[in-house]
C-alpha cells in the first residue's frame, strides 16, 4: 500500500545540519527542492491503494536510487551510506538515528517500476520541471548521438554458453515442477551443478575437443526434447523462454548434418548470443577500430540547453540511425523537435525518410559517394534536376533520368541516367569519369531528400551550425558514462540497462535545473 512521508520536523532530524551542505551539491538540491523532482503520487500506480502493509515512501527510495547512481554505489553500499552518511540523511530529510532500509528494498522498487512501466517517471518529471523553469523554451532542435554501454555479463565460449543455457532450463523447470526437473536431470549425460566447469576432455587435441563439443550439444538437444513434449510445462513463460534460448544457442554454435547430429561450426562468423545470462547483449563497434560488448545508449539532447530529452538502449550491434525516429516518438508532441542534428550515421536516406514521416528535419553529413579510385569523378559532381528529370555532367552534357518500366518495377525504386557514348568517348575526362565507355548515374528512390541535404550542407551557415552544435551532446554523454558510471551496465537485459541509463540522465538534467533554481 502506498505510504507518503511524515513532514513534521523532530529534534534529531538531520535537516538541522543542512547549512553544512555545499550549496551546489545534489544533496542540497534534494534537501531544498526534492519534492519538485520526485513526488510520491507519481508512483501511485505501482502500489495498491487499499491492500498490503504501508510501503516505504517511493519518493524516498527514488532519491536513494538517484544518489546510488550518482555515487556509483551498489544497493548494499547505498543503504550503508543512508545509514551512516549525514549528507544522505539531510538530502532525504531523515532523523540522524534513522537505520536505513534493507538493500533489497531497492531491488523490489526497481522491479515494481519495471512491472508497471514507470521506470521513466522521474526522467519525465525532470523534463517537466525544466520546462516549468523555462529551460526548454523555444527548443526546436535536438542533437542525437550514441555511446557504448558495456554489458555486465561475461562473454562465454561455446561449451560454457551451451552448458549455461541447459542450466537455465533446469532452473526454470525446477521453479515450475520439481519432479519434472528431477526427470530432466536424470535424462542428461552431464552434471550441470557448476555449468562454468567444462567436462573432462583433452581440450588441446582437436579431435577430442570436437568430439566433446558434439557431446555437449547432443546433451543440450536431449534437454530440449525432454521438456518440449510437456505442453503445460513449455507454456510457462520462463520454461518456454529457456527452451527457445537453448535452441537458439545450439543453432548458432552448431550445424546440423544429414543425420541430424550437431557439428561445430568452423570459420569466422559473427555470434549473436554471447552470454546465456544476458542473451540480449551483442558485440558492437563504435568505429571500425573500436569494438565493445554490450549495449548502445542512444540519446537526444536539446540543442540550446544541456538537457537530455530522450533516451533508449539497443543491443550493441544495432545501427545508430535506426533509433533516431524512436527517440523522437518517445517524446510527447509538445516537446518534439522540428530538426535533429547528428553525425553521418543519422544522415542516410532511410533515417531522413523515417524522420520526414514525423515532420522532423535532419542536419547531418551525408555518406560520401566517392568511388575507390581517388581521382574518379563522383556522383555529387553531377547536377541532378528532378524537375526536368535530367542529369548534367561536369562537361555540360545532359542525360535523361529513366523511370523504372511499369512491367519491371525495380525493387529498390532506383532510377538511372545514362550518358550517350557519343558524348563520353571523345570526352577528355573519360578516364576518370567513364572508363567503361559511358557514364551511368544511379538515383536513389528518395533522391529528392538527398538533393535537399546536399543543398543544405552547401550553405556555410548550416555547416557552421552543424560543426558548433553537434558536439554539445558529447559532453552530456561524457557526464553520464564517466561521472555517473553509466559506461558499464549494472544489470542483465535491455530493460534494466535502460532503467539505469534513464535515471543517470536525470542526474545530468539536474545540473541546469539546479542552476535555474538557484538563480
Ligand atoms: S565522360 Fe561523359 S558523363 Fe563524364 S564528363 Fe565526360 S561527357 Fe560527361
Amino acid at each position: 500500500m502506498l505510504a507518503g512521508r511524515e513532514r513534521q520536523q523532530g529534534f534529531f532530524d538531520a535537516a538541522w545540519c543542512s547549512g553544512l551542505l555545499a550549496e551546489d551539491s545534489i544533496y542540497a538540491l534534494l534537501a531544498n527542492h526534492g519534492d519538485r523532482i520526485v513526488r510520491d503520487e507519481d508512483f501511485a500506480e505501482c502500489y495498491s491503494a487499499r491492500w498490503g502493509r504501508p510501503s516505504i515512501a517511493p519518493s524516498l527510495l527514488a532519491k536513494v536510487l538517484l544518489l546510488a547512481y550518482r555515487n556509483g554505489l551498489s544497493d548494499r553500499r547505498a543503504m550503508e551510506a543512508l545509514r551512516f552518511d549525514l549528507r544522505w540523511k539531510v538530502a532525504l530529510d531523515l532523523p540522524i538515528d534513522h537505520p536505513g532500509f534493507h538493500h533489497t528494498s531497492l531491488v523490489k522498487f526497481r522491479a515494481r517500476l519495471l512491472l508497471h512501466g514507470k521506470e521513466r517517471i522521474v526522467f519525465e518529471r525532470s523534463l517537466e520541471l525544466a520546462a516549468e523553469l523555462g529551460l526548454l523554451d523555444g527548443a526546436v532542435e535536438q542533437i542525437v548521438d550514441s555511446t557504448p554501454m558495456l554489458g555486465a555479463a561475461a562473454v562465454q565460449d561455446t561449451v560454457t554458453l551451451v552448458r549455461a543455457g541447459v542450466r537455465k532450463l533446469i532452473d526454470a523447470v525446477t521453479a515450475r515442477d520439481a519432479s519434472a526437473a528431477a526427470r530432466l536431470r536424470a535424462a542428461l549425460a552431464f552434471d550441470y551443478a557448476r555449468p562454468r566447469e567444462k567436462p573432462a576432455a583433452d581440450w588441446q587435441d582437436k579431435t577430442a575437443r570436437e568430439a566433446m563439443l558434439v557431446e555437449v550439444a547432443t546433451d543440450a538437444q536431449r534437454a530440449v526434447r525432454a521438456v518440449e513434449h510437456d505442453h503445460e510445462l513449455v507454456a510457462d513463460a520462463a520454461v518456454g523462454g529457456a527452451v527457445k534460448l537453448l535452441r537458439e544457442i545450439v543453432g548458432q554454435e552448431f550445424d546440423t548434418g544429414d543425420d541430424q547430429a550437431p557439428r561445430p561450426r568452423h570459420g569466422r562468423q559473427s555470434r549473436q548470443i554471447i552470454s546465456a545470462h544476458d542473451p540480449e547483449m551483442r558485440h558492437g563497434r563504435k568505429t571500425s577500430a573500436r569494438r565493445f560488448t554490450g549495449y548502445k545508449l542512444h540519446a537526444a539532447a536539446a540543442a540550446d540547453a544541456p538537457l537530455v530529452t530522450a533516451i533508449t538502449i539497443s543491443p550493441g550491434n544495432e545501427h545508430d540511425g535506426h533509433h533516431a525516429a524512436g527517440l523522437v516518438s518517445q517524446q510527447p508532441e509538445r516537446r518534439r523537435p522540428q530538426r535533429l542534428i547528428g553525425d553521418a550515421a543519422y544522415g542516410n536516406i532511410e533515417v531522413r525518410e523515417q524522420l520526414e514521416q514525423r515532420q522532423v528535419g535532419v542536419l547531418a553529413r551525408l555518406h560520401t559517394t566517392a568511388s575507390d579510385a581517388d581521382d574518379a569523378i563522383a556522383k555529387d559532381e553531377f547536377h541532378i534536376d528532378l524537375d526536368t528529370d535530367t542529369v548534367t555532367c561536369p562537361q555540360g552534357k545532359t542525360a535523361t533520368i529513366y523511370k523504372p518500366r511499369r512491367s519491371r518495377p525495380a525493387a529498390t525504386g532506383q532510377r538511372v541516367a545514362r550518358f550517350s557514348p557519343t558524348d563520353c568517348q571523345p570526352c577528355p575526362l573519360r578516364a576518370r569519369c567513364a572508363p567503361g565507355g559511358r557514364r551511368q548515374i544511379r538515383l536513389s528512390r528518395r533522391e529528392d531528400l538527398r538533393q535537399a541535404a546536399l543543398r543544405q550542407l552547401a550553405d556555410p551557415a548550416e555547416r557552421e551550425r552543424l560543426k558548433r552544435t553537434r558536439p554539445r551532446i558529447e559532453r552530456l554523454l561524457g557526464l553520464m558514462v564517466y561521472r555517473y558510471h553509466a559506461r558499464t551496465s549494472r544489470y542483465h537485459g535491455t530493460r534494466k540497462t535502460e532503467l539505469q541509463a534513464v535515471w543517470t540522465a536525470v542526474l545530468v538534467n539536474l545540473h541546469p535545473i539546479r542552476a535555474a533554481l538557484q538563480a
